[in-house]
């Protein structure tokens, strides 16, 4: 009996334990579904002090069927949410302000969505990353874009930056011509490093010193050989000058030898005609024959120094003219250079802006004059920025090298391709309809992403996006490209490594 009492009090216990804990059970899922939560309250109620366990079963019952339902909701919701986060994460890797470490920090959470795990823990850590992701992204965004808040330090600070890059290509030209001054190397090294506003000020005097000095030197060569070309000039016509005056004074002689001899057969003419000893007009006639042979000696002598001396006057003015050509042959090869540099960028030894300009009025006019369907397009690298921040500036040349090869690599003989400047690249096709320009454009872009980039041991994709447009009636050169630009930018606001072709 007493043992009996013992069980009774032992039970009492466990069931009071037991509404204890479902009610703290309960008091979990509070606040998850309405229908439930309105039952659940019931059941706390019955279990609250002295326990009311046949309402308490009762109300457990009524509880199953919604239960059950909403559990099936639930996993579909999280299945959705899952779902809704991995769209969400592709929208921020193709974000605008999405640097190479952002990009890593996006997969790697995208790899952990995908893992097995659908509890609620799970899912809302996962939520919480993401909105972590995003604020991220918003930060960046409002760091790289918003140029109307930016101070003037920042400005300056922009400007700065972009007179730097200016002078680098400048250096580069100039080292391109004068490989071993050493002025200028240690300017490019400088460049590289980052430079003060003062040390900016002060490369911008060395070089104007060396493109002045470059412009006198040019200066003196082309004085000399103007000046040369003159003393030639200036020889060849004394030559030929006194080559007159002989000539004319060789004449004057040869017309009194004539002179001579006349008078000479006029004498012996008179005196045979007086003679009247045979024996005596033999003799005279044979002094006669030695006067005249003597005269014609002279005379031969003088021809012969007439002949000498123009032989003489024409084989010199042939060295002359050889020296001259050989002057103006140096010269001219001089100039071929100095117009190859002009006309190639520097660092990826493709066609310049000068180059482009030059062969664009060349194709516009031509468009003009045969109405051949002429195409612009405009090729520009996508988060470039984003190469020199995270590896430096030398490996952001080392990239545009690269890929301004792969792009020449792609062209059609009829194409022209040049630098534009900066990470941008044009590409002019003419004789191209612009149904017939996304296959080539296309060749190009798909390239520009083949390259297996690797920076510090990591593999990195580069993108590019492209804006092309034709010529129509009513274009100026100014026009057509303002055009190709603004597909451009739409390739860039669409999601970029894309092509947008807009129709002129
Ligand atoms: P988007 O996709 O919008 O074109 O982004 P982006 O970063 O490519 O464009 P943005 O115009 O913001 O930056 C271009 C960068 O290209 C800035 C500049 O530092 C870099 N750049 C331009 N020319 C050179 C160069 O000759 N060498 C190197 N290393 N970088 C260059
Ligand atoms: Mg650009
Ligand atoms: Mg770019």
């Amino acid at each position: 009996m007493e043992n009996q009492q013992k069980q009774i009090k032992l039970l009492k216990h466990q069931v009071a334990n037991l509404s204890e804990f479902i009610i703290r059970l309960t008091k979990v899922y509070d606040g998850g579904f309405p229908e439930i939560d309105t039952k659940l309250h019931t059941l706390r109620n019955h279990l609250k002090s002295s326990a009311n366990w046949l309402y308490a079963e009762n109300t457990i019952s009524e509880l199953t069927g919604p239960v059950l339902k909403h559990a099936d909701a639930l996993r579909a919701f999280n299945h959705d949410t899952i779902s809704q986060l991995e769209i969400f994460a592709n929208h921020l890797l193709n974000s605008d302000a999405t640097d190479v470490e952002f990009k890593q920090l996006v997969n790697d959470y995208i790899s952990e969505i995908n893992g097995n795990s659908l509890n609620i823990e799970f899912i809302s850590a996962r939520l919480r990353q993401g909105i972590d992701l995003f604020n991220d992204l918003v930060d960046k965004q409002s760091d790289e874009t918003d140029t109307s808040v930016l101070t003037d330090d920042e400005i300056t600070r922009q400007l700065h930056d972009k007179i730097c890059l200016e002078f680098k290509e400048l250096i580069n030209q100039l080292l391109s011509t004068t490989p071993d001054d050493q002025t200028l190397r240690d300017i490019a090294i400088q460049l590289n490093s980052g430079l003060s506003r003062q040390e900016l000020m002060q490369c911008c005097l060395v070089i104007l010193r060396t493109l002045t000095d470059e412009l006198l030197q040019e200066r003196k060569q082309a004085e000399r050989y103007v000046v040369g070309l003159q003393k030639s000039l200036t020889g060849v016509g004394q030559k030929v000058e006194s080559s007159i005056k002989a000539s004319q004074e060789q004449y004057q002689i040869k017309l009194d030898h004539s002179r001579q001899l006349r008078a000479q057969i006029d004498d012996f003419g008179i005196e045979v005609h007086n003679a009247l000893d045979l024996a005596i007009l033999k003799q005279q006639a044979n002094e006669m024959l030695d006067k005249m042979a003597s005269t014609l000696t002279k005379r031969e002598a003088c021809d012969k120094d007439e002949q000498v001396s123009l032989m003489e006057l024409l084989s010199g003015l042939k060295s002359q003219l050889t020296t001259l050509e050989r002057e103006t042959e140096s010269y001219k090869q001089r100039l071929l250079e100095q117009k190859y540099h002009s006309y190639r960028d520097s660092l990826t030894q493709v066609p310049n802006r000068n180059a482009y300009n030059e062969r664009v009025e060349l194709e516009y006019r031509r468009w003009k004059r045969h109405q051949h369907p002429l195409c612009l397009a405009v090729v520009d690298i996508d988060h470039f920025k984003n190469i020199n921040d995270n590896f430096g500036h030398s490996a952001g040349d080392k990239t545009l090298q690269v890929i301004a090869k792969n792009i020449s690599k792609c062209l059609r003989t009829t194409d022209f391709f040049a630098r534009w400047g900066g990470e941008e690249f044009v590409v002019l096709l003419p004789q191209t309809p612009l149904d017939q320009i996304r296959k080539p454009l296309e060749t190009i872009r798909k390239q520009i992403q083949k390259i297996p980039f690797k920076f510090r041991e990591r593999a990195v994709t580069i993108t590019a996006s492209i804006g092309a447009t034709d010529f129509v009636s009513g274009d100026s050169i100014v026009t057509a490209f303002e055009r190709a630009d603004k597909a451009l930018y739409e390739a860039k606001n669409s999601g970029r490594n894309r092509c947008i072709i807009i129709e002129g």
